[in-house]
């Protein structure tokens, strides 16, 4: 059975391209009929920030990517956050120093130091901890199994690291990116577990997919450095027949396509990199998000499939279901992907003018109680009606459609100059005189007295039409001017033109 494991670091808010990461994991697992599993990878405390699991779960839910397993939700593998398995991890860097692929290091931070300014006085470009600077370094190979007994014994600090080999091709397939070979010369002795008695990223992430049967390895392009190291540990542990596949997915770039996605590229250009509002728990800073910018769930995940796949014809609205239908791995692009905040609007565009009239009334109904206004649910569903074409985000229906509720405060310049005639003024004053105690308001019956009342002008409807929107909702353009007065009512109407026209 598939299964398949989202395993964000709890560092700060959830950034769209996680969100993504999220989405691909949820959907490969879902086509397949597989399971999808969050696990939180919380080892390295120094980083901890308070309230990101959190939001890592509100930003799922909210875009509605369900986990089959996760701490909120566990199944027959947990615990699903690392902090709590820290006991299984060391089990395991203890057997590979048994097996002699591991060993403990004992060096101090100024001894590590030292060793990298010599070789850097050396010009060697990356100085690393491996097999030839092992030799000199304080270990467990190059001390005494009695004096490696007596420093642990009596306390002191010390990590695991792995013993790379010397001289070894590492491959792995990428299921996106193919055939991948790094020779181990390239990879240090990295550090499996670290003074304080927690893993490392590689070792617990190696250790939980095994233990949680994960099949395959969906996550971003910036991890496929430490992939040959993964299949080395994989070797090491004896699980080389179970170690899952890998799919490294696509950089998100910025606009421009010039180098990696970040906040900043949101702050400058105005809008947001992650799913919903962060309070950041130390400086108390907002970082805006999708959500309450005004974003759709499903225009979201819309748009967010695209970052990197796609169908393979002309098609582009999914729902998350037809997603899972059609994911396939094989329509995942290698090359980084640009990130468009226009495209998402247009997304979020078309899933509005879709939506029922009531649905978005609730939007415009809660941006009115917000201000301390009201209005009843069948009017805001019929403003909401004629504004929903018009709009990219719900809480624009307040901003545009504020005259459905007020008078307005101002009439638009432009139109004013250039359509308000005397001629005009005495047509609209006879049509509201007519309409003021006319028995019946519908659209059509606004528009046949207004054409009536034209007739007796001789003038077209063209000529006076503009006046007549401007006296009524301020503006020089809008929706349908007739079931805008119907929505308003004859009364109102009337009103409005007679204020005007003073
Ligand atoms: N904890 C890693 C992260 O924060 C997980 C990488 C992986 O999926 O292996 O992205």
């Amino acid at each position: 059975k598939v299964r398949v494991r989202f395993a964000p670091s709890p560092t700060g808010p959830l950034h769209i391209g996680g969100v993504r990461t999220a989405l691909f994991n949820y959907l490969f697992a879902k086509h397949n009929g597989g399971d999808f599993l969050v696990r939180i990878e919380d080892t390295d405390q120094s980083r901890f920030v308070e309230g990101a699991e959190e939001y890592i779960r509100q930003s799922l839910e909210w875009a509605g990517i369900v986990a089959d397993e996760a701490p909120w939700n566990p199944g027959d593998c947990g615990p699903y956050r690392q902090s709590e398995r820290k006991e299984i991890y060391k089990e395991y860097a203890e057997q590979l120093v048994k097996d002699g692929l591991a060993y403990y290091a004992f060096d101090t931070s100024e001894e590590l130091e030292e060793m990298r300014e010599r070789l850097k006085a050396a010009r060697v470009n990356t100085p690393q901890y491996n097999s030839m600077t092992r030799t000199q370094m304080t270990n467990s190979l190059t001390l005494s199994e009695e004096e490696v007994k007596e420093r642990i014994e009596s306390g002191a600090p010390y990590v695991i690291r792995l013993k790379v080999p010397k001289k070894e091709e590492i491959r792995l397939n990428d299921m996106v990116r193919g055939w991948v070979m790094v020779h181990s010369h390239t990879i240090d002795d990295k550090i499996l577990m670290k003074s304080d008695g927690m893993p490392t990223y590689h070792l617990a992430n190696v250790v939980d997919d095994h233990l949680m049967g994960i099949t395959h390895v969906i996550r971003g392009e910036e991890w496929l450095p430490s992939a040959p190291l993964h299949v080395l540990l994989y070797k090491y542990l004896g699980w080389e027949d179970t170690m899952p596949r890998f799919a490294h997915l696509p950089l998100l770039l910025k606009p421009d396509g010039n180098g990696k996605l970040s906040k900043r590229d949101g702050d400058k250009m105005g809008f947001a990199v992650f799913p919903l509002e962060w309070k950041d728990p130390q400086s108390g800073d907002i970082s805006r998000g999708f959500k309450e910018d005004g974003f759709l769930a499903d225009a979201f995940i819309n748009f967010l499939s695209f970052l990197g796949w796609n169908p393979g014809d002309e098609r582009e609205f999914f729902t998350l279901q037809e997603l899972c239908d059609e994911f396939t791995m094989e329509r995942v692009t290698k090359a980084g992907t640009k990130f468009d905040i226009d495209k998402a609007k247009w997304y979020n565009q078309q899933y509005l003018k879709n939506r029922p009239d009531a649905e978005l009334a609730q939007y415009l109904i809660a941006d009115m109680t917000a201000e301390g206004k009201e209005t009843t649910p069948e009017k805001a569903a019929l403003v909401a009606n004629q504004l929903k074409e018009r709009v990219t985000f719900p809480q624009e229906i307040w901003r545009d459609g504020r005259f459905y509720f007020e008078k307005p405060q101002e009439y638009d310049k432009k139109t004013v100059k250039k359509k308000w005639k005397p001629e005009g003024v005495a047509v609209l004053q006879e049509y509201a005189s007519t309409i003021e105690n006319a028995e019946s308001f519908t659209a059509d019956d606004a528009k046949d007295i207004f054409m009536k009342v034209l007739e007796n002008h001789e003038m077209k409807i063209g000529q006076v039409m503009p006046a007549l929107r401007v006296a009524i909702s301020g503006k020089g353009g809008g929706p349908d001017l007739m079931i805008m007065q119907e929505i308003l009512g004859n009364k109102e109407v009337a009103e409005r033109i007679n204020i005007a026209i003073e």
